[in-house]
């Protein structure tokens, strides 16, 4: 009888926080879908002064500092992959995932 009643007391919990999850992770489904897009386009629009920022450009990874000529916010030579860049008109951060 005890065993019972704290299954469903595990079970409810699961049901009252399955709403949260289903939040989360609608959330990050967005989120990623939103820098894919980006990434499709290859151009950001800085949110400060309004510029267009490429994102196939000659860049430097800020990890191993090899220069090269692609995405930005991936290197080839070490793998780094950042989530943001600065604006190359302001130099404000822009976040992209
Ligand atoms: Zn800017
Ligand atoms: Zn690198």
């Amino acid at each position: 009888m005890d065993k019972t009643l704290r299954w469903i007391g595990l079970a409810l919990l699961y049901l009252l926080a399955s709403p949260v999850y289903v939040i989360v992770f609608a959330c990050k489904v967005m989120k990623l879908s939103r820098g894919a897009a980006l990434m499709r386009k290859g151009y950001i629009d800085c949110p400060h002064c309004g510029a267009t920022n490429a994102l196939d450009l000659l860049a430097t990874c800020p990890k191993c500092r090899a220069t090269e000529y692609g995405s930005r916010l991936r290197c080839t030579s070490c793998g780094e992959q950042s989530r943001s860049f600065d604006c190359d008109y302001c130099s404000v951060t822009i976040k992209v995932l």
